[in-house]
């Protein structure tokens, strides 16, 4: 059976000015992207090309019909041409794992932060 094109893709999004020669870019590298994407706020960022990012979703309780404010986590990927800084709002994509906590990388930064 064909591959689909959506199974194994480029990292999707607005490709990125910069050219670095990462080999986990999701542009440059060997590393393709899958369909699963979030979308999120960079809250850590250090060395090794890695950040950390989070976003907050609404949880329904139902004995108190009311929402209670829950956070996700992930450990992503932080390529050298898209270089996403602490508090700037980033779209991840699923790829193969980098490293051992990592299986996600950042495709696109989608608002600086501007602070
Ligand atoms: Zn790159």
């Amino acid at each position: 059976m064909a591959k689909t094109k959506t199974e194994n893709e480029r990292g999707t999004g607005v490709m990125p000015e910069k050219v670095c020669d990462d080999k986990k870019c999701p542009y440059h590298g060997k590393v393709l992207v899958k369909k699963e994407s979030y979308t999120g706020k960079v809250i850590r960022k250090d060395a090794s090309r890695s950040a950390t990012v989070e976003w907050e979703r609404q949880y329904f309780i139902p004995k108190f019909e009311r929402y209670e404010l829950r956070r996700s986590r992930l450990r992503v990927h932080n390529s050298p041409c898209i270089d996403a800084a602490i508090g700037d709002t980033v779209k991840v994509m699923k790829t193969r794992p980098i490293s051992k906590t990592k299986h996600f990388a950042i495709v696109e930064v989608i608002a600086k932060n501007t602070q």
